[in-house]
């Protein structure tokens, strides 16, 4: 039992960080204090390690330790009392210390006593003569003890509390995570992760409000946060405006969340709806001492990630969530890179084929990414991942700079054509888009019709006012533009019609079942028919048959795109199919 504590208490002595720190004025203050009380030469602050009384702070005394063996601070911090040694040399226990071997007659120690009771070692006086200690210098030396206390706690504490919340930080999360899996191992429990806002009303919450909003937000979440929990349990304060805490043992799993959904209604009710924040929670169930501490934390985020996008605001980790998450993320961070790193990004060209003459009318553009790692990640992944955040716009700046560069050298060698390329909706919120796409082709001294965008449809509605003037202002300098994967949106064709485009792409949805499927016949044919009336061109996307073009070609469509005329190419390869083409007349297979 006595090994059992002495290791606890060891372990709580370490984990103040203390042993073998330089000397602190604050202690120092102390030490003197005890040795003027007293009228002594020699005091300190002594702490019992394992074999060794260090000295954190001295008056008097060389050394910064002596062994631990018969020190009388030893037994002060074992015993966690006070001792009071007349005479070391008359004493029966001290009579043979090193201390008396010093010469050292008198002792009087008062002990350091941590909040959960550990005695670290102690405050103590030394003389060279006997004497004895009156109860207000045994007192004095007492307060003195305690006030070296709250200076270690205090410093302790200090890079680990919260200034605005008060409450504990992430480190301390994270340690007291560590204890816990130290002293009650193999328990399964839960972390429950409280994120108050987005990063997008943080932002626009302190754009508009200021940033002390933000804080009256975090304080009066904490205080929730604190209440909801009660006195015995902790609430930490891990990041700006996020908490944590973990459930008590034993709880079900089920019960918590709909504990939790009320917990959450009720602070919504409190704040009476004057923030505009969703707050959301993350449950992250772990077993103690199996679970790393920053992977409990990293699964909680994760968690409460998806719980921004879920209906009930609250959800428990998932490891699928969490790996799609991580990949994202890597996808993410590996992609600037590759921007700017030649040989992982390249285009590929796929044909487009006029069905009336079987001609390659065109080209579009597409993206191949070759990861270092993964190897090709197909761009059904990362662009919408990209399309998401600021990387949109030098990746579409990459990929109108090679493409024209490509367009304008196979020019040399009598191969032209009109290149299409892929632009996101981000893009259209750019209010110099046009003009950079203008500069572009004037670097690279092409016509502007030689280059066609293409736009989803979603990309349009989703920014009207800003995307319409830039799509203005492309189309007035001559560029072509195409609603791209046409039918997949809900834009109504008389909003289409306010669009200044030229060709509609219909999307291979539509295209892949046509021959069985009369509904999507009649779809094609009425889509055909209304973009025809509103002075588009028609191209069919996905064509993986000869049927499929051959019906297109009836129904009236302009040009088509597929797998049956050809697949996306090397640039090279492209070049040499469309000679080959050329010298073949038109179409290799023709489609109508
Ligand atoms: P999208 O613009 O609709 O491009 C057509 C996609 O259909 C391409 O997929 C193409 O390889 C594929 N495809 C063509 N013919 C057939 C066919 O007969 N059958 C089938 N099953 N598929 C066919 P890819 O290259 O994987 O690109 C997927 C999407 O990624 C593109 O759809 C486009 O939205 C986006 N994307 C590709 N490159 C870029 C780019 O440079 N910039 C941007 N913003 N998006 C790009
Ligand atoms: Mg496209
Ligand atoms: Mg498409």
């Amino acid at each position: 039992m006595l090994q059992v504590n002495e290791e606890a208490r060891l372990d709580a002595l370490r984990q103040l960080n203390l042993l073998d720190t330089p000397p602190s004025e604050s202690f120092d203050r102390i030490t003197r204090m005890a040795s003027q009380i007293f009228g002594l030469p020699i005091a300190a602050v002594s702490l019992t390690d394992q074999d060794r009384q260090w000295f954190k702070s001295r008056v008097g005394v060389e050394h910064s330790s002596i062994p631990r063996d018969k020190a009388p601070c030893a037994a002060v911090a074992e015993s966690s009392a006070p001792l009071l040694i007349p005479d070391l040399l008359a004493d029966e226990c001290y009579a043979e210390s090193i201390l008396a071997g010093q010469g050292v007659r008198f002792y009087a120690g008062a002990p350091l006593i941590t909040r959960d009771g550990f005695g670290l070692g102690a405050l103590c006086v030394l003389g060279v003569e006997p004497r004895d200690a009156s109860s207000a210098e045994m007192s004095a030396l007492n307060d003195l003890a305690q006030i070296v206390m709250s200076q270690i706690e205090l410093q302790h504490a200090f890079g680990r509390v919260d200034p605005l919340s008060g409450l504990p930080n992430r480190t301390q999360f994270l340690e007291d995570l560590e204890d816990l899996g130290r002293d009650q191992p193999g328990e399964r429990r839960l972390a429950v992760l409280v994120d108050l806002a987005s990063s997008e009303q943080l932002n626009h919450g302190t754009h508009v409000m200021g940033s002390a909003y933000i804080d009256d937000i975090v304080k009066t979440a904490a205080r929730s946060v604190r209440s909801t929990l009660g006195a015995a349990r902790t609430a930490y304060h891990v990041a700006a405006t996020q908490f944590a805490f973990l459930a008590p043992p034993g709880t079900d799993e089920r019960s918590y969340a709909r504990l939790l959904g009320d917990a959450l209604e009720d602070a919504r009710r409190a704040t009476g709806g004057q923030f505009i924040v969703t707050t959301v929670i993350g449950v992250a169930p772990f077993t103690t001492g199996e679970t790393p501490p920053a992977d409990i934390l990293r699964t909680a985020h994760s968690a409460a990630h998806d719980a921004r996008r879920s209906q009930t605001h609250i959800m428990f980790y998932s490891s699928k969530n969490d790996r799609q998450h991580r990949r994202r993320f890597n996808l993410l961070a590996d992609f600037r890179a590759a921007l700017s790193r030649p040989g992982e990004l390249r285009l590929v060209f796929q044909p487009r084929i006029e069905l009336s003459t079987g001609r390659c009318s065109g080209a579009e553009a597409l993206l191949r990414w070759q990861h270092p790692e993964l190897g090709n990640v197909p761009p059904g992944e990362f662009v919408p991942i990209i399309e998401q955040t600021s990387l949109a716009r030098p990746a579409t700046a990459w990929v109108l700079d090679t493409a024209l560069g490509h367009l304008i050298e196979m020019r040399g060698r009598g191969v032209d054509f009109r290149l299409s390329v892929n632009v996101s909706a981000s893009n259209l919120e750019q209010t110099d888009f046009a003009q950079h796409v203008q500069l572009l082709l004037l670097k690279h001294r092409l016509r502007p019709d030689m280059l066609e965008l293409e736009i989803t449809e979603s990309a349009v509605m989703e920014n009207a006012g800003e995307a319409l003037s830039q799509l203005n202002a492309l189309a007035e300098a001559g560029i072509q533009l195409a609603i791209d994967d046409f039918g997949t949106g809900y834009s109504s064709l008389a909003y289409l019609q306010r669009l200044p485009a030229h060709v509609v792409k219909i999307d291979q949805s539509f295209v892949r079942t046509l021959v069985e499927s009369e509904r999507e016949q009649s779809l094609v044919r009425s889509m055909i028919t209304l973009s025809h009336d509103l002075d588009y061109r028609v191209v069919g996307e996905g064509v993986e048959t000869e049927a499929t073009g051959l019906l297109l070609a009836e129904m009236g469509c302009d040009e088509a795109q597929g797998y049956f005329y050809a697949r996306p190419m090397e640039v090279a390869d492209f070049e040499i199919w469309y000679q080959a083409r050329l010298l073949d007349g038109g179409g290799v297979k023709r489609a109508a």
